[in-house]
């Protein structure tokens, strides 16, 4: 027997994977039941309608530091959850730093997902980090579920997770592949690079850390993943001159793929003023025409996806005052703004919500390996959904800002696309900058579907 749905989300422009039309969404549970017409919705079934907004599968980022336990001032999982679920977001992934302690054993994965009781107001992964001294971990992390693993081939700016070396790869990299989970990678080789002059100009920041720091950071990736059939991430990417080897690599047969960032791909740093450390992240952000390259790498598919590399910390840690860069924490506050600022970027080029959805939801739903639950409207998927409108113009004010530490490049922005409800397995979560009910995010792990 068919059962009967709880109630219909309706909507003039609902997106599913054969394309928008006029439809309810029937939900029963945390699931989607059906797509009908309007029309079709039985009598007796409740409706919620978004009338002329956009709703499309909720936002899956699989790039996030929520740094809890431990450096929760820097940002906790409440507050980064109800960022997310303020734009959009459903699903995340959680980065094995900057908490104390650090993702790299199976005892500190279940302090973090105990820290996460009563909290989460969307669903969460964990990766497990990979150092220098914990191969002995890497099985027992991943049988304990997480989504992949983390790594650095350059100083992760904290102490308690050091970078490995090429030969830490090559001991790890057999397990992965045993395993089937991917090695994300923070790539940056620290060779060469003027020591910056002037701490306070954003030029000498950039020369500090050139671009051939990534690029060949991701030729020695290129070449491991021709040696080992494992699964290679490059996260974070800023350099788009490295993206025709890195897509010649996928089309040669080799499972490397790659995500960029938002604030790649909206910001260019002729327009950063010196002192401005709002701006510091790793690698640095680049020139204009860099960036309309990394556009261009996304509409031919030579980039997979994109995250957000939500990386908070105290304004103290971001040194305004003193405007240095050398001594600033290196990481950008974005996830509750993701959208809106990928979406300006998509319609000033012509890009269309499909191509939005896909960079932000079905891909990384499918990185992560929940492509069957995740990222789209169909029936039998979880009833994640975001409601918005695309039209609506809207200028980012820190009042409006749901992460803990309010400092953000973002803030000033006037932005298309305006989130005014997300549903998280079929409950709805927010609503027009209010949070409803009670945090009802799962733990999402490896083996639990
Ligand atoms: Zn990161």
């Amino acid at each position: 027997m068919i059962p009967t749905p709880d109630f219909a989300i309706t909507s003039q422009r609902v997106i599913t994977p054969q394309g928008e039309r006029a439809a309810a969404i029937l939900i029963h549970g945390e699931k989607i039941l059906d797509i009908i017409s309007i029309s079709e919705i039985p009598s007796n079934c409740p409706v919620e309608d978004m009338g002329n907004h956009v709703v499309m599968p909720g936002l899956v980022d699989t790039h996030v530091h929520i740094n809890e336990p431990g450096r929760t001032d820097w940002e906790g999982f409440e507050t980064a959850t109800k960022a997310a679920a303020a734009g959009g977001i459903t699903t995340l992934v959680d980065m094995p730093l900057n908490c104390i302690p650090v993702t790299t054993t199976v005892d500190a994965l279940h302090q973090k997902i105990e820290a996460t009781k009563d909290q989460l107001w969307i669903d969460c992964g964990f990766y497990g980090g990979i150092i220098p001294d914990n191969i002995q971990n890497i099985e027992p992390l991943a049988d304990a579920g997480v989504l992949g693993f983390k790594a650095f081939l350059s100083h992760s700016g904290i102490d308690e997770f050091p970078n490995i070396l090429e030969h830490h790869l090559r001991e790890t990299l057999p397990i992965l592949s045993k395993k089937g989970i991917p090695v994300l990678v923070h790539a940056e080789l620290e060779n060469g690079g003027i020591k910056s002059e002037n701490n306070k100009s954003y030029k000498s920041f950039q020369n500090s850390r050139p671009k051939s720091w990534e690029n060949n950071a991701i030729r020695l990736l290129i070449q491991l993943s021709k040696e080992f059939d494992v699964r290679i991430h490059i996260v974070h990417l800023s350099s788009a001159d490295i993206l025709s080897e890195i897509a010649q690599t996928r089309n040669d047969g080799y499972p490397i793929s790659v995500e960029t960032c938002p604030h790649y791909l909206h910001f260019a740093s002729e327009n950063i003023s010196d002192g401005d450390t709002r701006f510091k992240c790793a690698p640095p952000i680049w020139e204009a025409k860099n960036r309309e390259n990394l556009w261009r790498g996304l509409e031919k598919g030579m980039i997979n996806f994109i995250t957000s590399d939500h990386s908070p910390c105290t304004a103290e840690l971001k040194n305004m005052e003193a405007g240095d860069f050398e001594k600033a924490w290196g990481g950008i506050s974005s996830i509750q703004f993701t959208l809106p600022v990928i979406w300006t970027e998509c319609k000033a080029r012509g890009f269309s919500i499909d191509q939005l959805i896909h960079w932000m939801s079905t891909a990384p739903a499918k990185f992560i390996g929940k492509d069957q639950h995740k990222g789209q409207i169909s029936p039998g998927f979880d009833a994640d959904l975001v409601s918005w409108n695309p039209d609506q113009k809207y200028m980012i004010q820190k009042e409006a800002i749901h992460h803990k530490n309010k400092l953000t490049p973002y803030e000033g922005e006037s932005l298309y696309g305006v989130v005014n409800a997300t549903f998280l397995r079929g409950q709805k979560v927010y609503e027009n900058g209010e949070f409803l009910g009670n945090p009802t995010g799962k733990i999402i792990l490896n083996n639990n579907g």
